[in-house]
């Protein structure tokens, strides 16, 4: 269980100007970046789940990382919608990233891996 298995950064589509690239593990109240004193809480792994066809999705799974900021005690989730899909026969993966405020609101798509 922690943060390792997530990546460091996730890509924010920047219209035709390419991405950019945002920091994953900080904390969204204080900007605690050091990995050390966000500590994951729980996790919970979803499992695949079969979406529309039409869609050329092939099934979608979600996992959730609630953190703890050791600096501010603020608490938050990260969720991470993981997108498998058949692409010229191989398996695919996009996983779209979400943070999720300590009251549940859901602070928008922050960007994908
Ligand atoms: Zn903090």
């Amino acid at each position: 269980m922690g943060l390792d298995e997530l990546p460091d950064v996730v890509y924010a589509p920047l219209g035709t100007r390419g991405v950019q690239p945002l920091p994953l593990k900080e904390c969204p109240r204080c900007g605690n970046k050091e990995i050390e004193q966000l500590y994951v809480v729980s996790e919970r792994k979803g499992s695949r789940e079969k979406k529309d066809p039409k869609l050329n999705l092939q099934s979608v799974a979600v996992n959730e990382y609630d953190i703890n900021c050791g600096k501010c005690d603020y608490n938050f989730t990260i969720r991470c919608e993981n997108v498998y899909s058949d692409f010229q026969g191989k398996e695919r993966v996009i996983t779209f990233v979400h943070i999720i405020t300590e009251d549940g609101r859901n602070e928008g798509w922050l960007g994908n891996y």
